[in-house]
């Protein structure tokens, strides 16, 4: 691996939150039994027309501007043609030639230190319909067709081959995720397909500027999918060309359970989509005032809000960057600091203890049962010193699973923190009675032997006791 390095490029699919498809009114919502969200235009009957939807133009437009780019005020549709069943009019309305935004960038942070990736352009496209199989596609013995997907809007934007690996590219889409889906523009769900990533990458000795045969892959579906992809991939080539071998120009598959890439088909290049000028559609002629408004609609990105988290609340930058990775987490920190304004104690808690109950409960910070509200008064009842910081990470599990307000929770269960030296004095001698051994340690200068016995005390309180005060009082005690 040492003396080899990857080029990848991206191709990311944005499927738009628009109400109707891109050329007629049939409804865009997910789901919906088969066929029924469409008509004959989005069929691709012979004699209709289609008719260009401005929200889309207006979307892509906004896309194009989150991400650097130039937006172009002249750009066409043009027809790529294909046989598949799932494109009933047997071509793909897309830009070819002339895409509506080029030359933008991102930046990413790998490793601490940040890289600008290349965006070469953006474009609009309908997406295909969807064949459904009984079993598998090679032992269903029929195909049947869903169109309620066919001419869905989406973008595709495409990288630069800047990307160097699998991690950078991850933090790649991590970071267009997050920028498209403050945009607004798309729900950029995954798992639905409205956000969707193809890769291509090929290999070559470290230091070399050339490019060599790539591969594509297709279907992966996670942040981790890509990853595991593109490192099992940049193996296989490594081996392939290290044993002698070529890399073939073909498209591969992803597949999740095997943890393989695997051929799917030879390359099509683009001279075989026999692509020409969409007859049926004026080209786009944008008016400057109109891209003007847009970009002043354009609201504050990831990029203006970590920077902002650091200017004015002294985050770290680690931190600024995990909190606005998503806008969900971002807005959430931001309403809890209504409550609670202090920014490094509510980011230890998000990205702590609040991040790990989430993936622990496979939930998103929005769904979550916890309102910012209800976590703003779980840290002012450590501040007033109610509940101890440890018990108040049970009190948040507890919070996680009800729903109900902290102090409910404290009461119900008894949680109040043992404030009382009395009280503590004689639980510590209870312990001290019970741990000779780790007594004489101590006085014998085995200094770790106080962490045990503090952690013995707050175990006969069940966490209860401040632990300051039983440091305190047990170093008075074993003098
Ligand atoms: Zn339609």
């Amino acid at each position: 691996m040492a003396q080899w390095e990857a080029v990848i490029g991206l191709e990311v699919h944005v499927e738009l939150k628009t109400n109707t498809k891109l050329f007629c009114n049939s409804s865009t919502e997910f789901g919906g039994d088969p066929n029924t969200h469409v008509c004959p235009i989005c069929l691709g009957m012979p004699g209709t027309m289609p008719v260009l939807n401005k929200r889309v133009v207006e979307y892509a437009v906004k896309a194009g501007l989150a991400l650097n780019c130039r937006i172009n005020r002249y750009s066409t549709f043009d027809r790529k043609n294909y046989f598949y069943p799932d494109v009933p009019k047997n071509w793909q309305t897309s830009q070819n030639y002339l895409p509506i935004a080029s030359k933008g960038y991102l930046d990413i942070e790998v490793n601490g230190s940040s890289k600008r990736i290349g965006i070469h352009h953006l474009h609009m496209e309908e997406d295909a319909g969807k064949l459904v199989h009984q079993g598998t596609i090679i032992s269903s013995p029929y195909s049947l067709v869903d169109y309620n997907r066919a001419a869905v809007p989406l973008i595709e934007i495409v990288s630069e081959p800047d990307i160097r690996t699998p991690e950078e590219a991850r933090a790649y889409l991590e970071k267009l995720k997050a920028i498209i889906q403050y945009t607004g523009i798309s729900d950029c769900k995954m798992e639905e397909g409205s956000l969707r990533c193809d890769a291509n990458i090929s290999i070559r000795p470290r230091g070399s500027d050339e490019f060599n045969t790539k591969t594509e892959i297709k279907n992966m579906n996670s942040f981790r999918a890509l990853q595991r992809a593109l490192e099992y991939e940049i193996e296989r080539q490594i081996d392939v060309v290290e044993d002698g071998g070529e890399v073939v120009s073909e498209t591969r598959t992803w597949d999740e359970d095997k943890g393989v890439t695997l051929s799917m088909r030879e390359k099509l290049q683009s001279q075989d989509y026999r692509c020409f000028p969409e007859p049926d559609l004026p080209p786009i002629v944008l008016e400057e005032k109109w891209v003007e408004e847009i970009k002043a609609g354009l609201p504050e990105l990831p990029d203006a809000r970590k920077a902002r988290y650091v200017d004015r609340y002294g985050l770290p930058a680690y931190d600024a960057e995990v909190l606005t990775l998503t806008k969900e987490t971002s807005d959430y920190f931001e309403e809890v600091l209504e409550h609670y304004p202090q920014a490094k104690t509510v980011s230890n808690w998000i990205m702590g203890d609040f991040s790990r109950l989430m993936n622990e409960n496979n939930l998103e910070i929005s769904d979550s049962s916890v309102s910012p509200v209800q976590l703003a008064d779980l840290l002012k009842l450590i501040d007033k010193g109610t509940i101890s910081g440890k018990i108040a990470k049970t009190v948040l599990e507890e919070m996680v699973k009800t729903g109900k307000d902290p102090v409910k929770i404290v009461e119900e269960k008894g949680l109040v923190q043992i404030t009382d030296e009395g009280e503590i004095s004689r639980i510590i001698d209870e312990v001290l009675a019970n741990n000779p051994k780790s007594v004489a340690d101590y006085r014998s200068g085995k200094t770790k032997a106080m962490g045990f016995l503090v952690g013995q005390t707050m175990k006969a309180t069940k966490g209860k006791a401040n632990p300051e005060l039983v440091n305190k009082l047990l170093k008075e005690k074993l003098q």
